[in-house]
């Protein structure tokens, strides 16, 4: 049997923090955190910020799906999007649904659980009738999901912590670490670990150098980083290209085409998120990126106008 090479990176939420839509978001887009990789027939998602529910809508036409969904922490831009992730609600589908364990002992399971209890959201997670299968994942440790293809996990630099993943395939990887800080010091020797040699590193580069020193308001200590650390941290593990994402909700489409202008003059290969940029790595040595604006995802409206029984009644 020939085994399929496919390794495609879809970003469905760039966004940090909090969700932007708006005229002055519509070219980098708006959505939080999401990141779908297509890999060797198998559909792994990284977190579920409100992108999570635009990629629902298309996965609803693909049921019944099988995928793979790693967060990588619980902050609300991480996870929002899940209680809208339609496809959960299917019996049809199966996700597998990884995440470390929080400071204070709580699971994944127990905080996307959390979030939709009365009186913060009207539908508990029990109404979701996918097969939904938890597991707890730890810094260092390597999946296999078969087929040849491997997650990696990386400790990050955050505020009760996060994980940063690494997907590979026939010698081609790629990183998500998001959000994470630099060290004032040194390159974050776990991160360099994570990413050592990889295709595509997609990287929190939250701030410019100039925010994050700012005299007046520093970003110190938010657990967050910069364009410049993300070529930093690029350079010493030779990634091929570094994709800065988590923009900050207050960076417009003028403020980060102009970043974009200097990380491509700082970095061959580098680039910015945007929401619908999809990312082949065709070959061991070939990437092409293309890009969808967001008004060809638009759910057809047959689709649009199914609901969620139960979501519509409580
Ligand atoms: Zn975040
Ligand atoms: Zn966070």
């Amino acid at each position: 049997m020939v085994q399929s090479t496919e390794f495609a990176v879809h970003f469905w939420g760039v966004r940090g923090s909090v969700a932007t839509p708006g005229p002055s978001t519509v070219r980098y887009g708006g959505n939080t955190s999401c990141v779908e990789m297509r890999v060797a027939g198998k559909r792994i998602i990284f977190d579920g910020g409100t992108g999570l529910r635009v990629l629902g809508q298309q996965l609803l036409k693909e049921t019944p799906i099988e995928g793979h969904l790693f967060f990588s922490h619980s902050h609300w831009d991480h996870i929002q999007g899940f209680p809208f992730f339609r496809p959960a609600f299917m019996s049809a589908n199966r996700f597998h649904i990884y995440g470390g364990v929080a400071p204070n002992g709580a699971s994944m399971q127990q905080r996307l659980s959390d979030q939709m209890l009365h009186p913060n959201f009207p539908v508990p997670m029990q109404v979701m009738q996918g097969d939904l299968q938890f597991h707890d994942v730890f810094p260092g440790q390597v999946l296999d999901l078969g087929d040849g293809v491997t997650v990696e996990m990386g400790l990050l630099n955050h505020p009760n912590t996060a994980l940063g993943y690494r997907v590979s395939l026939n010698g081609r990887s790629a990183v998500y670490a998001t959000d994470t800080e630099h060290y004032a010091d040194h390159v974050d020797e776990n991160l360099v670990h994570l990413c050592r040699d990889a295709d595509v590193l997609i990287y929190d580069a939250c701030y410019t150098d100039e925010e994050y020193h700012d005299e007046i308001s520093s970003r110190r200590g938010w657990g967050h980083s910069t364009w410049q650390e993300a070529l930093r941290l690029a350079k010493v593990a030779k990634v091929k290209h570094p994709i800065m994402f988590h923009h900050d909700p207050d960076h417009e489409d003028e403020f980060l085409e102009a970043v974009e202008m200097d990380v491509k003059a700082a970095y061959p290969g580098a680039c910015l998120a945007r929401e619908g940029m999809v990312i082949n790595l065709v070959g061991k040595e070939d990437t092409e990126i293309v890009y969808h604006p967001p008004s060809e995802l638009e759910p057809d409206t047959e689709m649009e106008a199914q609901s969620i029984p139960s979501m519509a009644t409580k």
